[in-house]
């Protein structure tokens, strides 16, 4: 069931930093240090398929280790590498590391798994983000296919300038779109109607209320089933107890990712989660029960 991925306990935080201007500036400096240094870790949470809760695919979610503080959130230095553009370098070598390794995981286990990784309005607004992430496939030999850039909806089609012909480029090479965070901007209904999104992710601020609050409960119902009438899949993030499992699994919910299953896993985590999997399917029991 819901335990077999394991729940490990990979995310020691320093959530208690609360930084100064000054001290603002001082861990930019840090955080270019920090690129140059190898400080930057990928993780990998999976995700699974809501009916048989078997694996489909994971999300790249970056952390900086830093020698002092430990594990940094992205949600603390993600801002900061975006204030001081070091969000394309970034950004790019989470892309490369990432997509390096699920081919390798590919070649070792098969599976198909696809690979998320988040992308920035910083690098939307690089003009050469479709030859960038092009020369990365190229590079790695993933299947385009298996790739899939996720566009928080906190990104707006004013404040980018071609957007929609980036993503449109991006999807025309094989790439799927995923609109992250979904049903948390101001425009929803618009970025659905107008940019190529094979798939939909329902925030976790939805999410979480499954049994607290029926107006979110209602959300969460009409978002998978206009997802479905549009013929668009639907992830939900932030699944952390049976209750939210049975709710999306009851409402037709395709895909779940969340501590229910697993939390976001250092690279060897990941790859023994896999290596298991693998040994009970040849084992011939069924997976992952
Ligand atoms: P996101 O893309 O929406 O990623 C999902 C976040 O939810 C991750 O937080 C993940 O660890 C967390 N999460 C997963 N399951 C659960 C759950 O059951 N309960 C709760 N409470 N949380 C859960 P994380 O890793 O801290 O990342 C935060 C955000 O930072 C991401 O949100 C994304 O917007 C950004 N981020 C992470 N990696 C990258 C990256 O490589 N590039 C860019 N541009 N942004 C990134
Ligand atoms: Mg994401
Ligand atoms: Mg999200
Ligand atoms: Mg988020």
């Amino acid at each position: 069931g819901a335990k077999s991925l394991g729940r490990n306990n990979y995310q020691v935080y320093a959530n208690n930093v609360d930084a100064t201007q000054q001290q603002q500036t001082e861990l930019k400096a840090r955080l270019r240090h920090a690129v140059r240094n190898d400080e930057l870790r990928v993780f990998y949470q999976p995700q699974v398929e809501a009916s048989s809760e078997d694996i489909v695919g994971m999300e790249a979610l970056v952390r900086w280790e830093h020698p002092e503080l430990g594990m940094i959130s992205p949600a603390f230095f993600i801002p900061l590498a975006e204030a001081s553009g070091l969000i394309v370098p970034i950004g790019e070598w989470v892309l490369r590391t990432a997509c390096a390794q699920a081919k390798a995981w590919e070649s070792r286990y098969g599976l198909g798994l696809r690979l998320g990784v988040n992308l920035s309005a910083v690098q939307l607004m690089q003009s050469n983000l479709a030859s960038v992430v092009a020369t990365v496939l190229r590079d790695t030999g993933l299947d385009p296919h298996q790739l899939e850039l996720e566009v928080t909806e906190s990104i707006s089609v004013k404040t980018v300038p071609h957007l929609v012909e980036t993503l449109d480029a991006l999807h025309a090479m094989g790439c799927r779109i995923a609109i992250d965070d979904f049903g948390t901007g101001a425009a929803s209904l618009d970025y659905l109607r107008r940019l190529p999104a094979d798939r939909i992710k329902i925030d976790q601020s939805f999410v979480r209320n499954i049994g607290v609050d029926p107006d979110d409960e209602a959300i969460v119902r009409a978002t998978i089933e206009m997802a479905h009438h549009l013929k668009r899949g639907v992830v939900a993030e932030g699944v952390e107890i049976e209750q939210h499992l049975q709710f999306l699994r009851l409402n037709g919910c395709d895909e779940l990712q969340g501590y229910l299953f697993c939390r976001p896993l250092p690279t060897p985590a990941f790859d023994k989660l896999l290596a298991e999997r693998e040994r009970l399917v040849n084992e011939g029991r069924a997976v992952p029960a």
